[in-house]
């Protein structure tokens, strides 16, 4: 296909490759995000699959080391600190900073437009024009929406797609390696930790610093800790901050009501193994996403593409989120580049990522299930691997 002008609305990890990628390809794109300032995420951690990774190694030509930190084990503990299973398995860690970092210094920065949130779009049979709340407009051949979970887009052209509470929340947290103990930062430095407990699992593993440093001492200790919520009071009283404000989906840190910190750390205390519960304990700030399963059954509306979370919102246990939005990039641009009229692409491209989607949802449903509900996760369940299209890959 000839090149065409893309506006890509949402400027985090899958707005970001697939401008980078469509830019590649001659596309005339421009990136539209909410946020007034870069954005900023203190640096959690992500399970660093290929895909998220492969713009990053393949086109700007970086070290996945460069990038992120490797691990070479998958452990997990006993209660009381043993080592209930450990098996060889290298995976790559990184964290959101690292990554928006890099893919935003790949982009060209006159085409990333801050302080633009989409309020309305109407489209005509060739073309769509963008309302921004600030005013501003754009009129372009085709609009990606990479809004994420909360979806101006999806809201609007799949009202049928609610989001499902998935019945439990992410407690989450980082701390550096100077200030634990050195015992404790060996004991985790080499591997993905799990602690496996009735209705409830915590994995803890190491990530790059906020400045994306990797060196050994320079790094972080990442977790997060999977607890059940029951959806209504249990859930608002949760989400309600310390200034007594219901947040919609996440707390973030320094936010947190004291009685829910206080609760979470005296329970990491009293049934966590010693070395996940003194990470916990030195974690200044604990911070929580609320988790979320949306699928959509169309990905394609004429000239409007959903991408990413915009699209489906999977539970992070195959630690696949960025994954797939970086996925819905790659085979975006490969559509466009390989089919001669935009139709023809959009069709090609929803039918593949869709199915993506799909199998992706459908697994990690099973497998949160099978930790937050049925407790029946078995150390060494080779379904239990991360992965995007299956586990392991
Ligand atoms: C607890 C937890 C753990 C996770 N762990 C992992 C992991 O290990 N590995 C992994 O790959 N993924 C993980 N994920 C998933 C991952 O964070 C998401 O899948 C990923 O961030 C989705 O990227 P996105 O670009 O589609 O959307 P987002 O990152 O949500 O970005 C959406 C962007 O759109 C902007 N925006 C929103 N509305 C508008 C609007 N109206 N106009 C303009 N801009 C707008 C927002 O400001 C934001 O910048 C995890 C998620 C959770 C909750």
């Amino acid at each position: 296909m000839e090149p065409i002008s893309i506006q890509v609305v949402g400027g985090s990890l899958g707005g970001l490759t697939a401008a980078c990628l469509l830019r590649d390809d001659g596309h005339d794109v421009t990136v539209y995000e909410r946020s007034s300032r870069e954005l900023e995420e203190r640096g959690a951690g992500i399970g660093f699959l290929s895909a998220t990774a492969k713009y990053l190694v393949e086109r700007a030509g970086l070290d996945i080391d460069e990038i992120s930190v490797a691990t070479d084990h998958i452990r997990y503990l006993h209660r009381d600190g043993t080592v209930a299973h450990d098996q060889p398995h290298r995976y790559y860690f990184s964290s959101w900073n690292t990554v928006y970092r890099r893919l935003l210094g790949c982009f060209d920065a006159d085409r990333y437009r801050l302080g633009h949130e989409l309020v309305d779009f109407a489209q005509t049979a060739d073309s769509v024009t963008s309302t921004f709340s600030n005013g501003a407009e754009a009129t372009s051949d085709l609009l990606v929406a990479a809004d994420g979970i909360g979806s101006m887009a999806r809201a609007r052209l799949q009202p049928r797609a609610q989001r499902a509470f998935a019945g439990y929340v992410a407690w989450r947290g980082m701390v550096p390696e100077a200030d634990l103990p050195a015992p404790i930062v060996e004991q985790l430095a080499d591997a993905i930790t799990y602690f496996v407990y009735a209705n409830s699992h915590i994995l803890v593993y190491p990530i790059p610093n906020i400045a994306g440093s990797v060196a050994a001492g320079d790094r972080l200790i990442n977790f997060v800790w999977y607890r059940n919520y029951l959806d209504g009071g249990d859930l608002d009283d949760l989400l309600t901050d310390a200034d007594g404000v219901r947040r919609e989906l996440s707390v973030p840190p320094g936010a947190m009501s004291a009685r829910h910190e206080a609760e979470a750390r005296a329970t990491a205390g009293a049934r966590l193994p010693g070395v996940i519960a003194a990470v916990v304990d030195a974690t200044e700030d604990l911070f929580i996403q609320s988790i979320y399963d949306i699928e959509v059954d169309a990905m394609s509306f004429g000239r409007v593409a959903l991408l990413g979370d915009a699209a489906f919102s999977v539970r992070p246990h195959a630690a696949a989120g960025t994954a797939k939005a970086a996925d819905d990039g790659w085979a975006l641009a490969s559509a466009l580049r390989n089919e001669p009229h935009l139709d023809a692409a959009l069709g090609a491209w929803e039918t593949s990522q869709l199915a993506l989607g799909r199998s992706l949802l459908a697994r990690t449903r099973d497998v949160g299930s099978r930790s937050q509900v049925t407790s029946t996760w078995v150390p060494g369940d080779p379904d239990l691997i991360f992965g995007l299209h299956r586990p392991g890959d």
